[in-house]
């Protein structure tokens, strides 16, 4: 099993662990590298708390010397984090009532293993981004404990997420889809990742082998926001991905200053369908504590959804829900006649 990227056009690339360690972690580096002022984009408060962290290949998407550039929002730690907002809270969707020994058993038939804290980018508005991954690891007894509970309960899906499922190494990945696909009762693994948007040289030859060997139907689920973060490097590896037999879908956060208008949602759609990816949902922010100025607000978000229903075929409108602690599924968001 290798580790080169599928489409091996440039041999002299960095391979996606050796980006990982490149990846920009100083708020002065990034302004330098976007011919910004340091002062326009410091927050080093922000930065303590929850370090900036983002790819080179993700920098290069950027506009240089824009400040409101809508990719670096999604990672740039700002002084707005400070502000406390009834309601924003460390722990806005209750995980820690549903969490057990690194699963996280909130739904019939599905459970969601925290495979590990790792990411390959730091997300502004992460629900998780205070999440106690040191006390909730299912990679803990190297998934044992987790497989065990999961062929108790019958899982019908088991969901990694984490942190990025796929910041854990190929092997890793291999022997985990093994077991799983052992456990009586499963039908499915889904994987929750960023990868592919970020660091999009994750996806390499190792790694598509072991997803066309799986003896388990995988469900990938993206998380990309905005069409500038799909560029061609993406969409290679979307391609790979869709060529390992893996079903490509697509979630977003409705996220303001980045993507609250229609075109731009519209936009993101057309280019995931190009890539074979489909738009799956559109979430509402889960009220994090630091994140309360990407809100976008419900009526607002209902207009926006009215006119993406309205421009794009049915199959190319994402589902606009948001979550409700002790809700069995998400909440689809109902739009007033
Ligand atoms: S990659 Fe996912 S888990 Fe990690 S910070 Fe971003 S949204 Fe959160």
């Amino acid at each position: 099993m290798t580790n080169d990227p599928v489409r091996l056009a440039t041999p002299a690339r960095a391979s996606w662990q050796q980006q990982l360690r490149d990846a920009v972690r100083d708020v002065a580096e990034l302004a330098a590298l976007l011919e910004l002022p340091r002062d326009a984009i410091a927050a080093d408060a922000a930065a303590r708390d929850f370090p900036l962290l983002v790819p080179r290949a993700y920098i290069a998407r950027m506009k240089k010397g824009d400040p409101r550039d809508p990719l670096l929002l999604q990672v740039l730690p700002t002084a707005l984090e400070a502000v406390e907002v009834p309601g924003f809270t460390h722990d806005p969707l209750s995980e820690s009532e549903f969490a057990e020994a690194g699963l996280v058993r909130k739904y019939r038939d599905r459970s969601l293993l925290i495979t590990t804290g790792a990411c390959p980018v730091h997300c502004r508005y992460c629900f998780r981004r205070s999440f106690p991954y040191a006390d909730q690891l299912a990679a803990r007894n190297d998934f044992a404990d987790a497989l065990e509970r999961l062929a108790r309960d019958g899982t019908k899906e088991a969901i990694l997420s984490g942190g990025d499922p796929l910041s854990l190494g190929n092997a890793r990945l291999a022997s985990l889809l093994e077991r799983l696909a052992e456990l009586p009762a499963l039908r499915r693994v889904r994987v929750h990742t960023r990868f592919p948007i970020v660091l999009p040289d994750r996806i390499d030859r190792g790694l598509v082998a072991l997803l066309e060997r799986a003896r388990v139907d995988v469900v990938i689920v993206l998380h990309t926001n905005h069409p500038r973060e799909i560029d061609e490097d993406v969409a290679g590896a979307l391609r790979a991905l869709r060529g390992a037999g893996v079903t490509l879908l697509n979630q977003s956060v409705l996220l303001r200053g980045i993507n609250d208008d229609a075109d731009t949602l519209a936009e993101l759609s057309e280019r995931l369908f190009e890539c074979r990816t489909l738009p799956y949902y559109l979430h509402l922010l889960d009220p994090v504590a630091g994140a309360a100025h990407f809100d976008v607000g419900g009526p607002r978000a209902e207009a926006i959804y009215r006119e993406l229903l309205a421009r794009l075929p049915g199959y190319l409108v994402p589902r606009l829900v948001r979550e409700i602690p002790g809700q069995a599924s998400k909440t689809p968001i109902r739009l007033g006649l």
